[in-house]
């Protein structure tokens, strides 16, 4: 199997590497072991929203040039992020993903706990405020279905009403949904979307809530509409005449899900090969060169390319793994940023910047994989597996993923 250029990992810095490449006519392949972070989104990508020092960003273009290498950032540079900023979002229309947001200026989304967070772009149908304490109601209705146990509705009303939006919960009982209920591990955000895949169970959620929602001036529900597209949540707000804000709830996340499917669906239109469910296991390497991968699903059967990229992630997608006393990288043996003092690797404060999400790949300013002190001309790394950042600190993981993988795809199309 012989490719222009082999992805390992499909999460967001995977795709959109592999989408980019595509567009323009490049062979790809990208393999991904499952789920990715996406699955887990919140429906908004994070550009910067703290500077490593705790500054807050309200113009993450305006602060760009504060960011030291080796923040993944820095290597890119401010003019060339404003351009991939455009271009992303016109990529993900292309996709089929509405986003909303401006580079100058983060705007606020709901978390699934009801309180607000500063980010960049946010899917088109959720909603957004330009500062947290402008919100756009006084009275909303929080509606849930009984024994669905991954929206808090009650955290939500605490913190809108904190901020004087007064709240009336009430739960809607629907057949449908009470048919998923009979075994409660199937009572998951994603079965529920399923019902509401058909236009007839919208209608019957539109009767059922009718009666709570006459003297208030907005819905809120938890984001259970649209896991093939935003068809389902168009039709709702097509047939309430009030606003709907939907809220994230606990993972899965529907939005996610649905994003990334549509941009797998993408990638595939414009003629890519996606392995879902195979894993990267072993490469053969020659001096400073990858000459193939092998995957478990194609045991000794090589994959060969020109280039390969490496966006398996960080901790969470195992793309790179803890051990007692150090980290590292399991496919390629990269070398890996990580304090070698177990003690320094995290803070006892929750809330305090956590070192060991800071680590990560050590690559060239242009991104190249370094192993043993030795570049790799032709392997690239991307996304949440880079060390330089603190997505969760600096708010910065999904513009991280997709800075990095436009500028590495850039390079590789101008390269031949
Ligand atoms: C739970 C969670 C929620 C987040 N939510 C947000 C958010 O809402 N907004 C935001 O801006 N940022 C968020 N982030 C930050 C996030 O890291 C980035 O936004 C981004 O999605 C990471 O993308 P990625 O492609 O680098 O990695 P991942 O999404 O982790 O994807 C890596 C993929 O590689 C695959 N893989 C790993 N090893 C192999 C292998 N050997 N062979 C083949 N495949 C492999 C994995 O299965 C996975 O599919 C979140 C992070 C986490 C962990």
């Amino acid at each position: 199997m012989k490719f222009d250029t082999i992805i390992i990992g499909g999460g967001l810095a995977g795709l959109v590497a592999g989408i980019r490449l595509q567009e323009k006519g490049r062979q790809c392949a990208i393999v991904s072991t499952g789920q990715s972070a996406l699955h887990f989104s919140s429906g908004s990508f994070d550009l910067l929203g703290k500077l490593p020092d705790g500054t807050e960003v309200d113009n993450p273009m305006g602060m760009m040039n504060r960011l030291d290498a080796p923040h993944p950032y820095s290597y890119i540079g401010s003019e060339a992020i404003a351009v991939y900023a455009d271009e992303f979002s016109e990529m993900m229309k292309r996709a089929g993903v509405n986003l909303v947001g401006n580079v100058s200026q983060n705007h606020y989304h709901f978390t699934p706990m009801g309180s607000v967070k500063k980010t960049w772009l946010t899917l088109k149908d959720f909603t957004i405020l330009d500062r947290p304490d402008n919100f756009p109601w006084k009275s909303v209705a929080i509606i849930n279905f009984p024994g669905f146990l991954d929206f808090y509705t009650k955290f939500i009303a605490d913190e809108l009403e904190k901020h004087d939006v007064k709240c009336k919960l009430s739960l809607v009982k629907l057949p449908f949904i009470e048919k998923i209920r009979t075994n409660p591990t199937e009572m998951r955000s994603a079965n529920i979307a399923k019902t509401f895949e058909k236009e007839e169970n919208i209608d019957a959620f539109v009767e059922a809530v009718s009666p709570y929602i006459k003297d208030v001036e907005a819905i809120v529900v938890p984001a259970v509409f649209g896991i093939y597209s935003d068809k389902p949540l168009l039709y709702l707000k097509s047939k309430l005449n009030k606003d709907v804000c939907t809220i994230a709830t606990m993972p899965p996340s529907v939005p996610g899900i649905r994003m990334q499917q549509q941009l797998i669906h993408y990638f595939i239109r414009q003629g890519g090969t996606f392995m879902l469910g195979d894993t990267v296991e072993r490469a053969d390497i020659e001096k400073d060169e990858v000459k193939a991968v092998y995957t478990a699903n194609h045991s000794d059967i090589k994959m060969t390319a020109d280039n390969y990229i490496l966006a398996s992630g960080s901790f969470f997608s195992r793309g790179i793994i803890a051990r007692p006393d150090s980290v590292y990288e399991p496919v390629f043996d990269l070398d890996v940023f990580y304090d070698t003092d177990r003690s320094h690797w995290y803070d006892t404060d929750v809330f305090a910047p956590q070192k060991y999400m800071s680590f990560g790949v050590i690559t060239t300013p242009d991104f190249h994989a370094i192993r043993k002190h030795v570049t790799i001309t032709n392997l690239y790394a991307i996304g949440s597996i880079l060390s330089g950042h603190n997505a969760l600190h600096e708010g910065c993981g999904g513009g991280v993923s997709i800075m990095s993988a436009m500028h590495v795809a850039d390079n590789l199309l101008k390269n031949k």
